[in-house]
C-alpha cells in the first residue's frame, strides 16, 4: 500500500500560546513517527496553500478578508475559545491547502490513501464564522474541490471527532452529493448533532448525526460502525471517503468523556479503510481535527497509519481505559438511529 502525509513546519506558525490546541501536537505526532520508524513507510506531500477562490467554495469573501486582517493586526481572539496569530492565516490557508493535496494525490492515483496532518482543525468552522479552535473548513474545502475537479457525484464525510462537526454538517446540509456521518459526545460542545438533524431540501437524508453518550468506548463504537457506518455507506455509494480524524474521542484525552483506546481507533479506520476499498476503489483521504493527549494522539495516529499500510501488529501503549465512565443505553441509540434513516 502506497500511503502518503501532508505535513509542513508552516503548521507550527499558527501560535496559540498556552492554548490547549497548540503546535505540541504536530510535533509529537512527527516525533513519533519519526522515533518509530513509521515515517519511512511513508511517502511525503508538500502542502500548497489553497486559493481564495478555493476557500470561498465554503466561506464568505467578507470572512475570508476578516481573518486574513486579523492575521495582518498581529493576533487576535475570534471568539472565546479561538485565537490567531500573525502567520495563523498563512497556516490556516496551507492546512486547507494540505488536504487538497492528499485528495489530489489519491484520485490522481498517485497514493493508495494519504493523512493531511494540518493544523488550525476545521470541522468547526462555519461559511462565516471561526469557532472551537478553526478559522477555514479544511476537509469541506476539499470536498468541494473533489466534487468540481473530478466531477464526483457522492462523497462521504466520516467525523470520529469527539465533537460534532457543526461546520461541515452546514455546507452540506442541502447537498444530496455530499453525506456528513458524524459518531460524537452529546449533548455536548457545540451543541448540535442530534439524531433529528438529517439534512434538509434535495439533501434530506444525507446528514447522519450519531450522538453517543459519554462513557461510550471500543465496543460501542465498533457496533455502530458495524450496525450504521458500514450499511449507511454501502447504500450511498461514495466515490470518495474523506475522514475528519480527531481522537479527542481517546479515554486519556482531557477535554472529553468518551473511553476509545488507541485500538479502538485502528479497528474503526480498519473499518473505513475496508469501506473505501469495496465502494469506491480506496479512494480514502484523512485530516486531523482534534486530539489534545500527545501521547494517545501520537500513538493513535501511527496506529492509523499502520492500518492503512496494512501492517498486521499495533502499539497501544495506553492499554484500556483507566477512567471508569458507564455509557448510556447505546442498542436503544442504535435502534433510533436505524428507524430514523430506514435502515434494516
Ligand atoms: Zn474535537
Amino acid at each position: 500500500m502506497k500511503v502518503g502525509f501532508v505535513y509542513d513546519p508552516i503548521y507550527l506558525k499558527h501560535d496559540t500560546g498556552q492554548h490547549v490546541e497548540n503546535a505540541g501536537r504536530l510535533q509529537a505526532i512527527i516525533s513519533h513517527l519519526e522515533k518509530t520508524g513509521l515515517q519511512q513507510q511513508l511517502t511525503p506531500l508538500k502542502p500548497r496553500s489553497a486559493s481564495v477562490e478555493e476557500i470561498s467554495t465554503v466561506h464568505n469573501k467578507q470572512y475570508i478578508t476578516d481573518i486574513q486582517n486579523t492575521g495582518r493586526k498581529g493576533a487576535g481572539w475570534l471568539d472565546s475559545d479561538t485565537v490567531m496569530s500573525s502567520e495563523s492565516y498563512q497556516a490556516a490557508v496551507y492546512a486547507a491547502g494540505g488536504v487538497i493535496k492528499a485528495t489530489e494525490a489519491v484520485m490522481d492515483g498517485e497514493l493508495d490513501s494519504a493523512f493531511a496532518l494540518v493544523r488550525p482543525p476545521g470541522h468547526h468552522a462555519t461559511s462565516q464564522r471561526a469557532m472551537g479552535f478553526c478559522l477555514f473548513n479544511n476537509i469541506a474545502i476539499a470536498a468541494k474541490y473533489a466534487l468540481d475537479k473530478y466531477k464526483l457525484e457522492r462523497i462521504m464525510i466520516i467525523d470520529f471527532d469527539v465533537h460534532h462537526g457543526n461546520g461541515t454538517q452546514q455546507t452540506f446540509y442541502d447537498d444530496p452529493r455530499v453525506l456528513y456521518l458524524s459518531t460524537h459526545e452529546y449533548p455536548f460542545y457545540p451543541g448540535t448533532g442530534g439524531i433529528e438533524e438529517t439534512g434538509s431540501g434535495a439533501g434530506e437524508g444525507t446528514t447522519v448525526n450519531i450522538p453517543l453518550s459519554a462513557g461510550c468506548g471500543d465496543a460501542e463504537y465498533l457496533l455502530v460502525f458495524d450496525q450504521i457506518v458500514t450499511p449507511i455507506a454501502r447504500r450511498f455509494k461514495p466515490g470518495l471517503i474523506l475522514v475528519s480524524a480527531g481522537y479527542d474521542p481517546h479515554w486519556a484525552d482531557g477535554l472529553a468523556l468518551m473511553q476509545l483506546s488507541v485500538t479502538g481507533f485502528a479497528q474503526m479506520v480498519n473499518t473505513i479503510k475496508g469501506l473505501a476499498e469495496e465502494l469506491c476503489a480506496g479512494h480514502l483521504v484523512l485530516t486531523l481535527e482534534g486530539g489534545y493527549n500527545h501521547t494517545a494522539l501520537a500513538a493513535s495516529v501511527k496506529a492509523t497509519f499502520d492500518m492503512l499500510l496494512g501492517n498486521p501488529d499495533i502499539e497501544d501503549p495506553l492499554g484500556p481505559p483507566q477512567r471508569d465512565i458507564k455509557s448510556g443505553d447505546i442498542d436503544n441509540l442504535v435502534r433510533r438511529i436505524k428507524e430514523r434513516h430506514s435502515l434494516p
